[in-house]
């Protein structure tokens, strides 16, 4: 089973893409802020990241950026979470790492596309 943790400090938003991702067959894990998840990361590494741009404590800008620096092995794919509003980021996200984007909200058809994208889907 591939393991995706999900990044968002909305706990709706991560209720709604916790039960996606289990149709997708997904075994889930939460973290509300950047530095929770890189914390997970650290202890064990997901085989995929949905991360969310602003949150407090750690964004998902400052995350993509700690885990590069981090020593996290095998590194997570990362599928970036935007609005439409936040297109500007897109570009930014994916020079500090990303590995693919989504808008939300999202539905399950296109987020499997994403994560079939990357590879882990
Ligand atoms: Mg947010």
């Amino acid at each position: 089973m591939k393991t995706c943790l999900v990044v968002d400090d909305s706990k709706v938003i991560r209720k709604v893409a916790r039960h996606i991702l289990e149709t997708l067959n997904f075994q889930v894990s939460e973290a509300g802020d950047g530095a929770e998840a890189l914390q997970h990361c650290q202890q064990t590494s997901p085989d995929v990241v949905l991360l969310d741009w602003n949150m407090p404590v750690m964004s998902g800008m400052e995350f993509l950026r700690a885990l590069g620096d981090a020593a996290v092995a095998p590194r997570p794919k990362v599928v970036f979470c935007t609005t439409e509003n936040g297109i500007a980021h897109i570009k930014a996200a994916i020079e500090a790492g990303a590995d693919e984007y989504v808008m939300k909200p999202f539905d399950r058809d296109t987020l499997a596309s994403k994560l079939q994208i990357v590879g882990v889907c």
